[in-house]
């Protein structure tokens, strides 16, 4: 694998070599606009497809869970080292940041997730997961492949960068808050605006889908134990019952959003866990219950989470028993929604619409799932969009956290190439508005 990867860069260097796609002292609207169709034209060749796809199914060959991408961070820095890109490592313990162009203002990032989900993979295939209970069940595999595509479609023209684009390959999407441990890390220094996607099943091939505001909810989870007194099923007047105690906590909970939240701003509560007793005829000391909570605005998830401790608390007093509320901070850490930057909007839909064609640009309704890459949307501007996978010829895709989850790999070009058109098409926006001059910044990468 190493001598064929070696092999082919070395073809790749030699058919396509460095090139130009507009030069800084005579570019035209039109020259613009003709960028990101250029670009995907590159990342279809076969070279560099292939090239794509082979990282892409090792990375899914060995999965690795948040915090613990050890051997994927490796291979990114390896491609990184043979593609002569300047990188930061470790950041967030096993996050990357890569650096090209003039290394000078203004930036822009581009941002992969890299862990993987502890679940079996179902899907009987050439490349299944080689490590029992880890699978790439959410797409993450192809996303290091994209922005690595990306970032070879870049170093390609470099020359071209109007500034410098700033790789994020970041762990611990799935609940870690690894995005957060990067900006704790220093990973947006100086950096403007940042782009990042998400493969979806559902979207057509050589579409995307978006929204300006709201797209992905924010989200937390809870945990409590309500406590009573035990004792004999037959006579309950000397016991405190937490089942019937949590069984109305759990009731009282729903009301939170049929009756307290405005129905226009979406947000959901769910009880997954309920667990106490384990004999017919024994009223236990303890229940512990847990659950999940979502919103899309910060003011509604902090709202939610409060009310819940509330609601749990007065709830379980209500029968007598007492309660003792957990969110769970340290491990699921409350995720806040993914808010798309309103002036980010419009920069999207020109580079994709110059791209795909305007009409494959499409809208999205906003999604109660989350997604970590709204904490570089807190710090600073940024933009989320789901690329396309859906496929007729294919048929029907599994979601996303499916045993059965699947890439299609004909995505890879069109991700990478969006990467690299926003971020390219960007800086030359940005430098356009802001002279050089006028920028300030630190020094130091
Ligand atoms: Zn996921
Ligand atoms: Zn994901």
């Amino acid at each position: 694998m190493e001598f064929y990867m070696q092999v082919s860069l070395i073809i790749v260097l030699f058919v396509f070599g460095p090139t130009t796609i507009f030069s800084s002292s005579s570019v035209s609207s039109n020259g613009l606009s003709e960028i990101p169709f250029k670009l995907l034209d590159f990342a279809q060749k076969p070279q560099v497809f292939d090239w794509m796809v082979g990282i892409r199914r090792k990375i899914h060959e060995n999965p690795e869970l948040g915090y613990e991408e050890f051997e994927t961070s490796e291979l990114v820095r390896a491609e990184l080292d043979k593609l002569g890109i300047d990188y930061k490592y470790p950041i967030a313990v096993t996050g990357v940041v890569g650096f090209i162009g003039t290394r000078k203002p203004p930036f822009v990032a581009i941002r992969a997730d890299m862990d993987a989900l502890a679940m079996q993979e179902m899907v009987e295939w050439e490349h299944k997961s080689k490590v029992p209970g880890k699978m790439h069940a959410c797409g993450h595999d192809a996303h290091v492949a994209m922005l690595l595509g990306a970032a070879k479609i870049l170093k390609e023209h470099e020359q071209d960068l109007q500034g410098t684009v700033v790789l994020l390959f970041q762990p611990a999407e799935e609940g870690g808050a690894g995005a957060k441990k990067m900006i704790d890390g220093g990973a947006l220094e100086n950096v403007n605006a940042i782009f990042g996607l998400h493969v979806a099943n559902h979207v057509p091939i050589a579409e995307v889908a978006s929204r300006p505001g709201p797209f992905f909810a924010g989200s937390g989870f809870f945990e409590a134990t309500i406590s009573g007194k035990g004792g004999h099923a037959a006579i309950p007047q000397h016991a405190i019952d937490p089942i019937l105690a949590a069984s109305n906590v759990i009731v009282s909970l729903q009301h939170l959003v049929s009756r307290e939240a405005d129905p226009l701003d979406s947000q959901v509560v769910t009880v997954g866990k309920f667990q106490g007793g384990d004999a017919f005829n024994v009223i236990p000391d303890s229940v512990r219950i847990g659950g999940t909570f979502r919103a899309l605005t910060r003011e509604s998830l902090m709202q939610l989470q409060q009310r819940i401790k509330e609601v749990i608390m007065g709830q379980a007093s209500v029968q007598r028993c007492s309660a003792t509320v957990n969110f769970l901070e340290d491990e699921k850490p409350l995720s806040p929604p993914t808010i798309n930057h309103k002036d980010l909007q419009e920069h999207f839909r020109n580079v994709a619409g110059d791209m795909l064609g305007i009409h494959r640009v499409k809208g999205h309704q906003p999604l109660m799932g989350s997604e970590d890459f709204a904490y570089y949307q807190e710090a600073i501007p940024g933009y989320f969009f789901l690329l396309g996978m859906a496929d007729d010829k294919l048929g029907p895709l599994h979601m996303p956290h499916s045993p059965h989850f699947q890439i299609n790999e004909d995505a890879l070009p069109f991700g990478a190439a969006l990467h690299a058109s926003l971020a390219i098409r960007y800086l030359f926006e940005l430098q356009q508005e802001v002279p050089l001059s006028a920028q300030e910044y630190h020094d130091e990468l």
